[in-house]
């Protein structure tokens, strides 16, 4: 849920209400590719569950956060992402967190700068 109550673009995805070019999905998680990739692998791995934020998970959240680092693992393997790939969480306005509902950037495919800030 957004501010106003309403769902997330995320939350319709996950309802089918929204399209999207989901490549894979669990009983907890679904793995979309990002509508505006900023590199040729850009996928968002979403938790089914509303967190809106990772400051906002609670203890119970635990497992399913390990599971959401763990089916990047996986799509790294699956994809043959050898060269490397990064994980990114944006949360809150500092960090440009856009939507309100956790989500995880695996991104991929391309020489990336560091630092990112
Ligand atoms: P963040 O800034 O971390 O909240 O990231 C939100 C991400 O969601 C951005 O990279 C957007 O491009 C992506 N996004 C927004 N709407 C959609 C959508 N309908 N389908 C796929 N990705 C989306």
């Amino acid at each position: 849920m957004n501010l106003n109550g309403e769902k997330t673009i995320f939350e319709k995805i996950i309802d089918r209400e929204v399209p999207a070019e989901i490549v894979e999905e669990d009983e907890h998680c679904i793995l979309i590719r990002d509508i505006n990739p900023c590199a040729p692998v850009h996928i968002l791995i979403i938790p089914k569950k509303r967190v809106p934020r990772i400051a906002e998970a609670e203890s119970d959240d635990e497992a399913m956060l390990g599971h959401l680092l763990f089916m990047a693992k996986k799509f790294a393997e699956t994809h043959h992402l050898e060269q490397g790939f990064r994980l990114v969480i944006n949360n809150g306005p500092h960090a440009q967190e856009t939507v309100p509902h956790l989500h995880i950037h695996l991104i991929a495919g391309k020489w990336m700068a560091w630092p990112p800030c």
